[in-house]
């Protein structure tokens, strides 16, 4: 479906970032890989699917770095088809006492990163008059929580920002969508599993089931895998007019 296609996905070296590029990898796209950490596994793991695979370590906080990284797309893949802003990170405090610095960090991550590669994608999406820009949000994009104030500001930014565009696009074959899963459980999630157990006295197992009960009603986690399938949806033909969601993948979360 993706063959000859190539797509980044920003924050790919763990969690929902890796589980979707491996799904647009198995579907025949090329793969822009880009994160911190463990990013040779992350290759391997992507390059099993017999497609091109790159990797950028570009900081998603910098905007020089982002440009070098389209740069390097546009010179090693001929561009990007499928964009998919994923690069993410949480701080969990109240207002009072969230460090300024944390709050910097999180609106340029997960905020101002989806503007910068979105503007400089966009321009080669238009002359193929074929492109798909998937943002991933959060249920924090459209609800709450307490003691998230940047993230969720981050996640609402995302979902507003993905409308804009949408419509700046809409008689395009351009389509820009934001992806809003609940709890999924990655490396971002296991940190406030494992605070939830320290601060409750509680198991590991324990700490999961009491966040799933607090939000999610279907008690199970969503999976990267579910959100990759999604992602290929938004990217099939069946979705040219779908444009502007904020699709939830919540176990009833946004819902309630
Ligand atoms: P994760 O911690 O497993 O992965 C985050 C990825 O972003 C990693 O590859 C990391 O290296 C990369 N990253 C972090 N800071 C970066 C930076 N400055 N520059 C470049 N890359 C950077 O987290 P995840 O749970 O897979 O989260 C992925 C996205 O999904 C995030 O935007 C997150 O907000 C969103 N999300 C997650 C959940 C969940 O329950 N896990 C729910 C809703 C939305």
């Amino acid at each position: 479906m993706l063959n000859g296609k190539t797509a980044l996905v920003t924050g790919s070296t763990s969690g929902i970032g890796l589980g979707i590029a491996i799904c647009l990898a198995r579907q025949g796209a090329n793969v822009v890989l880009n994160g911190f950490g463990e990013t040779d596994a992350a290759q391997a793991a992507v390059r099993e699917y017999g497609q091109k695979v790159g990797y950028h370590g570009a900081d998603m906080s910098k905007p020089d770095e982002i440009e070098a990284m389209m740069a390097y797309a546009q010179a090693e893949f001929g561009g990007v088809d499928v964009l998919v802003n994923n690069a993410g990170i949480q701080h969990v405090a109240p207002v009072e006492d969230f460090p300024s610095a944390r709050w910097d960090a999180i609106i340029a991550i997960n905020l101002s990163s989806v503007f910068h590669t979105t503007r400089l994608a966009i321009p080669a999406m238009r002359k193929k008059n074929w492109g798909r820009v998937l943002n991933i949000a959060s249920t924090h994009g459209l609800v709450a929580s307490a003691q998230k104030s940047a993230y969720v500001a981050a996640k609402h930014g995302v979902v507003g920002f993905t409308k804009s565009v949408a419509l700046e696009t809409a008689t395009t074959g351009v389509t820009v969508n934001a992806i809003c899963p609940g709890w999924v459980l990655t490396p971002l999630v296991q940190k406030q599993v494992d605070a939830r157990a320290a601060a409750d006295g509680i198991s590991d197992d324990e700490a999961k089931k009491a966040l799933l009960r607090e939000k999610q009603p279907s008690l199970q986690f969503t999976t990267p895998e579910q959100l990759g399938e999604l992602a290929l949806f938004l990217c099939s033909d069946a979705a040219a007019n779908v444009r502007g969601v904020a699709w939830q993948m919540d176990g009833g979360w946004t819902a309630q």
